[in-house]
């Protein structure tokens, strides 16, 4: 890292003194003294005194392709000097060909999509959309999700410190998670029958009216800490809630984009179609994007007057299609693949060496770490974790969190990480492990 610059350092102060002043609080940012991003490349960012940190959280798996990649700033540029906005009232080339592309690289019948500027926003459409289709309005959700920060959405999110303010949705309930590290049936992976899938559907005799419109889930639940079900849990449940009315939206606001490796959207590892399916994060490389797509039978229910004024927006769309031929040029999913095995290995091998860490889990460059107290009762340890968070910053690599507790680490780096870059962070966590004791 650069050594310190007092200057630097006083700007810095001054920049956390006006966000504090300025900024609502709820607005929380990591690390005891917040860090300021100043710039970014590749793999890499540098804050407001010059130090340089390896980014292995991406902004939050967003960053898929690398920071300031020369092809998606092109994309942008170039279409910023032709025209930055044009509404949902006018269409434009840039939204047409995304959606094209989004149809050839989703699974089975999803063709049409609907452009938002978040992964809520496209939550939220696709619950409007599922309630529309079916005539129905109950939807069943998981705890531990998370689907954003609209009212509907904090609702259907299954975190308390997700929720806020007193005006939940109704008609919204909360199945199990296939959250085997803390099994709700109490259950070990040699005796699971995959109860937490079948209860849906006593859940939904009991709980609902016994008609659904639909099931959101993502295929890991990210912010819940990359909780990553058995291979079986989707198809069980998906069963279920057709039987019962309801459609499948599956939220790849996380998982999409190669980030679960080999395949473009996480539930395509286990062979389970959406009907339809979420994306924001990693799809334009950090330009605010959302998108629901859906089959066109679906899609093509949805009445019209409908608007957003900077859904589609031939800037942002610019940059998701650069992203995405990156991603396909670059063999990003196989490389997602080969480099999240060699991190989980890695990972693993820290298991072995430090008793706080509890668990690994994740496929591909989504891996985590849950910390307990202690192995047998699984008491969560949110303060190992953000000593974590402190030591790793000071030895130059940034990290992300979640869980319902606050135990989790999350690793997910830009889709271009190296063996090289892993090993870096290993060493990082290590030297950050090795000094909680
Ligand atoms: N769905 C999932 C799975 C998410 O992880 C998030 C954001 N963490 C959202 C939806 C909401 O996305 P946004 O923050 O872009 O509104």
């Amino acid at each position: 890292m650069a050594a310190q610059n007092p200057s630097a350092q006083s700007s810095t102060a001054q920049l956390i003194a006006k966000q504090k002043e300025y900024i609502w609080p709820c607005a929380t940012a990591y690390y005891e003294h917040p860090l300021a991003l100043e710039r970014g490349e590749g793999m890499h960012v540098w804050d407001s005194e010059g130090n340089r940190y390896l980014d292995c959280f991406g902004g939050v798996l967003t960053t898929s392709v690398g920071h300031a990649r020369p092809e998606v700033v092109k994309a942008v540029s170039d279409q910023v000097g032709k025209i930055a906005h044009t509404s949902t009232l006018y269409i434009n080339q840039p939204q047409a060909d995304l959606a094209e592309k989004v149809a050839s690289i989703t699974p089975g019948d999803l063709k049409k999509s609907y452009f938002t500027n978040s992964g809520t926003e496209a939550d939220e459409t696709a619950m409007v959309l599922a309630r529309i289709y079916t005539g129905q309005t109950e939807i069943i959700a998981l705890r531990h999700a998370y689907h954003g920060r609209s009212v509907t959405n904090m609702t259907a999110s299954g975190h308390a410190p997700w929720k806020h303010g007193p005006s939940m949705v109704p008609g919204i309930v909360h199945a199990h998670a296939p959250y085997c590290y803390r099994c709700p049936f109490n259950l070990k992976p040699e005796s699971c029958a995959m109860e937490c899938a079948r209860d849906v559907e006593e859940l939904i005799q009991t709980s609902t009216t016994g008609r659904i419109a639909a099931f959101i889930a993502e295929p890991i639940m990210g912010v819940g800490g990359f909780i990553t079900p058995p291979k079986e849990y989707f198809k069980v449940v998906t069963d279920i809630v057709r039987r019962y009315g309801g459609i499948f939206i599956c939220d790849e606001v996380q998982t999409g984009w190669g980030r679960t490796g080999d395949h473009w959207c996480g539930i395509e590892h286990w062979d389970v179609q959406p009907e339809v399916m979420t994306f924001a994060k990693g799809m334009a490389n950090g330009a605010p994007i959302g998108c629901t797509t859906a089959t066109p039978e679906i899609a093509d229910k949805y009445p019209g007057l409908t608007f957003s004024t900077f859904g589609g927006n031939p800037v942002t769309c610019a940059a998701a299609v650069a992203t995405i031929r990156v991603i396909e040029e670059n063999e990003l999913p196989k490389n997602a693949r080969i480099v999240g095995e060699y991190l989980r290995s890695r990972l693993e091998e820290l298991k072995d060496k430090h008793l706080v860490i509890g668990d690994v889990r994740g496929m591909g460059l989504m891996q985590a770490i849950e910390c307990v107290k202690d192995r047998t009762t699984k008491e969560p340890d949110p303060q190992s974790v953000l000593r974590v968070f402190e030591e790793t910053r000071r030895r130059g690599v940034l990290i992300g969190k979640g869980g319902l507790y606050s135990n989790v680490i999350r690793v997910g780096p830009p889709l271009i990480a190296s063996k090289g870059d892993i090993d870096q962070l290993v060493v990082a966590l290590d030297g950050a492990f090795g000094s909680l004791n």
